[in-house]
């Protein structure tokens, strides 16, 4: 009889085995530090205070200009920026001067070029105000020379093989149209300099200065095109831009728990919730007081920055977030988004909270994006995608508006270049964010107008009948917001605004909004060229608009779909128009570097070819290990922090079937048994993904062409990843869950 053999084997089986009661420390300790919290909803600061008081203290803004610098030199500084003319160069000591005295005014001792190198974060370097100290004291300078230009041996920077490392030496030289401020830390207070940062020959190493570069381009193709439509009142365009950021809030204590979090921002593991976001009962729910208690906290030290924050709700996923700021100058919105995420993530901490930016920290539920409202406006305040109430504003609307089609259908492709990141993949193309095909949205009564333009005869609705007439007809009411129906497309118009939603949460909003300022600088390049070439032809100027829109409308007009961008039929549909899917990175990013692109950007002087593929190259490497860092990460976790607790568990069961055999002998273990048969089938399909991981990882490196060895990663190692973890994640739904070493969703979603 087989128990004969079992009671054989008892003394040896039962001394083998020797369970850790402590397996499980970290995961339960973080549960018990939370429920020990107190006083977290503690905003560390009083909460009667008053915007209008505190708003912008710490920012060298014109005002404080107006008050500090002498007159001529407030003018001459208020006039170059107003017209984005070069700096007089004599004015640069008296404002450092002033600079330096107000800060250290208000507790400042150092002060830094505070630059965005290609790293998509921020960068600085702090140098102290004391230029020398001797028996007399110390000597406190910061000149002219300082302000304008800094040198910091930037080797570590990543340049794309712009910079080779004889001439490593970068330089930031100060950006006056976005001001400096004062960044307060728990232990001191340093002046930012806002800075771009290029190469001693000259090439853009940083996300700024191309993104100036794009907004003076389209400053110059606005205005004339404007000019040719009879419009010359304006004297400067600028791009405006309303980042919508989202987040997650996790508790700490969770946060520290979970390796991965900690090394690449997104949990590589964890079995969906049971409860995700199907009940809908998140989106725009009351706010914890936790969670408002660090949203004021953060709202707080940002209005001392200057940045306009506005809007703050919960989002679709459990423990998701969103704050929205009041829109302004690209350039500025771009540091103040930067500014932001940084504050939200010291902030965060304060209140034992983790802030997570990663586009996918937890698969199973919505992903995070940034919304990046932009429009275009003058200097006289005039919105130019407002559709206005005169014949002769709403042609040049429908003008701009078909310059911004345009624009999306050539070169749709660079758009969705410009926010393609690993992290991204994750959410672009799952069915809640928008697809990886671009397309716009205009809503049904602006398509009715689009259709009129093209077929010439139609009448629109609400426009009492008449056909669409360029210079002649008024055009009907636009309902403002009418998008909010449609929160699938990529591109979307919001009344006076485009909304492009595909942008990654974590991403640095500068190079989608140099791609979008440049290309709708192209296009109006195109259409001014096209009017132009009418007139000189003798056709009068409504004629002249008229045509082109209606070539350009007819051509561009495969772009334009109001339906559910998440249908399979959507799919289908733009494959038929000849719309491109790029799915991921590694497929979209070549389009940067086609013929058409490279001339794009260089006949704008937004980028050269050499710094264009520079950034080409960045976002190739950025990707390869971002995914080689989660490879690792994924075979090391699994290894030594899944597997043992599982085996564990096999060990446990096993334990106690042998006991039961021994006490029951005469009993069938049949549940039991199989319990263990598939554990023990779930643990070896569980380590036999981990070699395969571990194989592919040894041979990564092994392309010699960057974009071979990108794709290596995509389709070898991060399906094997996927793998890995979908058998860990199955395990994570047999094992004991007493053992379990990290938190599982359902604890961290939910419990904060
Ligand atoms: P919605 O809720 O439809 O997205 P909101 O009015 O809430 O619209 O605006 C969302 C974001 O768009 C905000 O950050 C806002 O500042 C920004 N925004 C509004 N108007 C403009 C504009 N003209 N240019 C750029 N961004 C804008
Ligand atoms: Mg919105």
């Amino acid at each position: 009889m087989t128990n004969t053999t079992y009671s054989e084997s008892k003394p040896n089986f039962m001394s083998s085995v020797n369970f850790n009661p402590n397996r499980n420390q970290s995961r339960k300790k973080a549960s018990q530090q939370i429920m020990n919290r107190s006083n977290y909803v503690n905003t560390n600061m009083s909460n009667d205070f008053k915007i209008g008081d505190i708003f912008g203290i710490n920012v060298f803004n014109r005002q404080v200009m107006s008050t500090l610098l002498p007159k001529p030199v407030y003018k001459s500084l208020v006039q170059s920026l107003d017209r984005g003319e070069r700096l007089d160069p004599s004015i640069a000591d008296v404002v450092a001067n002033a600079m330096k005295d107000w800060a250290i005014s208000k507790g400042a001792t150092h002060f830094c070029h505070w630059f965005l190198p290609m790293t998509g974060l921020s960068a600085e370097k702090h140098d102290s105000f004391l230029v020398s100290a001797n028996d007399s004291g110390a000597i406190i300078e910061f000149s002219g020379q300082n302000l304008l230009l800094g040198e910091p041996d930037a080797s570590s920077f990543p340049s794309g093989g712009i910079r080779s490392t004889f001439e490593a030496r970068g330089y930031t030289g100060w950006d006056p149209t976005s001001p400096a401020f004062i960044m307060e830390s728990v232990n001191g207070k340093t002046l930012c300099i806002p800075s771009i940062f290029c190469s001693f020959s000259g090439h853009a190493l940083d996300k700024k200065t191309p993104l100036l570069r794009s907004m003076d381009a389209l400053n110059r193709a606005a205005l004339r095109l404007l000019n040719l439509l009879g419009n010359t009142a304006p004297s400067r365009i600028i791009s405006t831009v309303g980042p919508e950021q989202e987040y997650f809030l996790i508790d700490e204590a969770y946060y520290l728990s979970r390796p991965d979090l900690i090394n690449s921002g997104r949990a590589l593991f964890g079995a969906k919730p049971p409860k995700g976001q199907e009940m809908e009962d998140h989106y725009w729910g009351s706010i914890k007081e936790r969670v408002l208690a660090f949203m004021i906290d953060s709202e707080y030290e940002l209005y001392k920055l200057g940045v306009p924050v506005k809007t703050r709700h919960n989002e679709v996923a459990p423990a998701q977030f969103e704050v929205a700021p009041v829109f302004e100058t690209s350039n500025i919105a771009c540091d103040h988004n930067m500014l932001l995420m940084e504050v939200f993530r010291k902030t965060a901490q304060k209140h034992g909270l983790r802030c997570l930016l990663h586009e996918k920290p937890f698969s199973g539920v919505n992903g995070s994006g940034k919304h990046n409202n932009w429009s275009l406006a003058d200097d006289l305040g005039n919105n130019l995608l407002d559709p206005g109430s005169t014949p002769s504003e709403n042609s040049q609307f429908l003008v701009m508006l078909t310059c911004v089609i345009l624009a999306v259908s050539k070169y749709g492709n660079l758009l969705r270049a410009s926010v393609a990141s690993a992290g991204n993949d994750h959410r672009l193309g799952a069915n809640e964010a928008p697809p990886a095909i671009m397309s716009i949205y205009l809503g049904d009564k602006l398509s009715q107008i689009i259709e009129s333009l093209v077929s010439g005869k139609k009448e629109v609705k609400g426009n009492h009948g008449l056909p669409i007439e360029i210079g002649v007809s008024l055009l009907p009411n636009l309902p403002r917001h009418d998008s909010d129906r449609n929160r699938t497309s990529p591109f979307a118009f919001t009344g006076n605004k485009f909304e492009f939603r595909a942008v990654g949460s974590s991403q640095s909003i500068a190079f989608p909004n140099t791609v979008t300022n440049v290309i709708v600088a192209e296009a109006m390049k195109i259409i001014a060229n096209d009017i132009e070439a009418h007139l000189k032809k003798g056709q009068d100027l409504n004629d002249s608009i008229a045509t082109v829109l209606q070539k350009t409308l007819k051509e561009h007009q495969k772009i334009i779909f109001n339906g559910d961008n998440y249908s399979k039929e959507w799919h289908e549909e733009a494959a038929k128009r000849g719309l491109p899917n790029y799915k991921n990175t590694v497929e979209s990013l070549p389009s940067l570097m086609a013929k058409e692109s490279v001339e794009l950007f260089s006949s704008h002087g937004v980028l050269t070819e050499a710094e264009l593929n520079s950034r080409y190259i960045i976002m190739l490497e950025n990707y390869i290990k971002t995914i080689a860092i989660e490879a690792s990460l994924t075979a090391n976790l699994a290894q030594t922090v899944i597997l043992p607790p599982c085996l564990e568990y096999q060990a446990r069961l096993a334990q106690t079937i042998a006991t039961s055999k021994i006490a029951m002998p005469n009993i069938m273990q049949t549940a039991q048994e199989e319990i263990l048969r598939e554990l023990s089938s779930k643990i070896n399909d569980f380590y036999r993904s981990i070699e395969v991981l571990e194989t592919l990882i040894k041979s990564g490196g092994e392309n010699h062409e960057l974009l071979n060895e990108a794709q290596y990663y995509e389709q070898e190692v991060l399906a094997a990843m996927k793998e890995v973890r979908k058998f860990a994640d199955q395990l994570e739904l047999f094992v004991d869950d007493s053992l379990w070493p990290m938190p599982k969703f359902r604890e961290m979603l939910y419990i904060y």
